[in-house]
């Protein structure tokens, strides 16, 4: 008996290993095209084919300035052929200066009314973000808490990199804006806190890009992680977070290592997590 209750445990891992992987559409929350890919080696073309290739149809598409956003807006018919629907967010940075002074730079709460009212060719502009907030305290900064009530106004989703103090204070001037976590806090605050503002935070959602802690060894979710998704199937997006030409070049094994463990999930939790939960956040067909 004993021998029998260990081979089990020995083999039941390698049976979950082998589960097929994820193999419906994607929804890439997470996508920049910043101006060194399109200027550089990934133009248009390029980067349709990599989404295409890979089943991913449609995307968060925000970059820095917000030229490549409107470069894959525009491009109607090529997004179309390769079946992605762009939804552009307003970037809040014209160059990398603004990384560390959009909260308290007046310029950038122009900047956004600016490019919220012209809209873009594939529709109006439907998030905020990304942005960063490499201090905390710096979501109560004036421009902030402005962009915060202006995302809530209008109904833009708001794509934060930020820690999880930061997230209890940008919803405090706006508890109804539809916050998307970018990377559920990338310094990997513990699961049980995110689980503590997902509960607070019905509008919450957490994207899963450098999660630390998310895969264990082979790329397989770990078990505290695949117990989370399991809980809240409905608050998950994935992304690529392609903020350097790397994660361009790295795009097919991105996508192959969510594909990977979303097939470890019950069918209809991976497909929510993959593309429902995006769909649904911005009513895609
Ligand atoms: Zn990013």
């Amino acid at each position: 008996m004993r021998l029998i209750a260990w081979l089990l445990a020995a083999l039941l891992p390698m049976a979950g290993a082998s589960a097929a992987d994820y193999a419906g559409p994607l929804f890439d929350a997470h996508l920049h095209y910043n101006e060194e890919a399109y200027q550089g080696p990934y133009p248009l073309p390029d980067v349709l084919a990599r989404m295409q290739r890979n089943g991913v149809q449609a995307i968060i598409a925000n970059s820095r300035p917000n030229d490549g956003t409107k470069a894959l807006a525009e491009a109607r018919e090529q997004t179309r052929a390769a079946g992605v629907t762009v939804v552009p967010f307003i970037r809040l940075y014209r160059s990398r200066a603004d990384y560390t002074n959009w909260f308290r730079d007046e310029s950038i709460y122009a900047l956004v009314q600016q490019e919220y009212a012209r809209g873009t060719a594939a529709g109006p502009y439907r998030g905020l973000g990304e942005f960063h907030l490499y201090d905390s305290a710096n979501a109560n900064g004036a421009v902030a808490k402005k962009l915060m009530q202006f995302a809530q106004k209008k109904g833009l989703a708001v794509l934060a990199h930020v820690d999880d103090v930061a997230v209890d204070l940008l919803l405090g001037h706006a508890p109804k804006a539809r916050l998307i976590w970018a990377h559920t806090g990338i310094s990997g605050p513990p699961v049980a806190r995110v689980q503590a503002l997902l509960e607070k935070y019905p509008q919450l959602m957490g994207e899963l890009s450098y999660r630390p802690g998310l895969t264990c060894g082979d790329g397989a979710l770990c078990p505290d992680w695949r117990t989370l998704l399991l809980k809240y199937p409905d608050r998950f997006l994935i992304g690529s977070d392609t903020w350097v030409n790397q994660r361009w070049d790295a795009y097919d094994g991105l996508m192959r290592g969510y594909r990977r463990w979303l097939g470890e999930l019950p069918p209809d939790v991976a497909r929510r997590i993959a593309w429902d939960n995006g769909a649904g956040l911005f009513q895609l067909p």
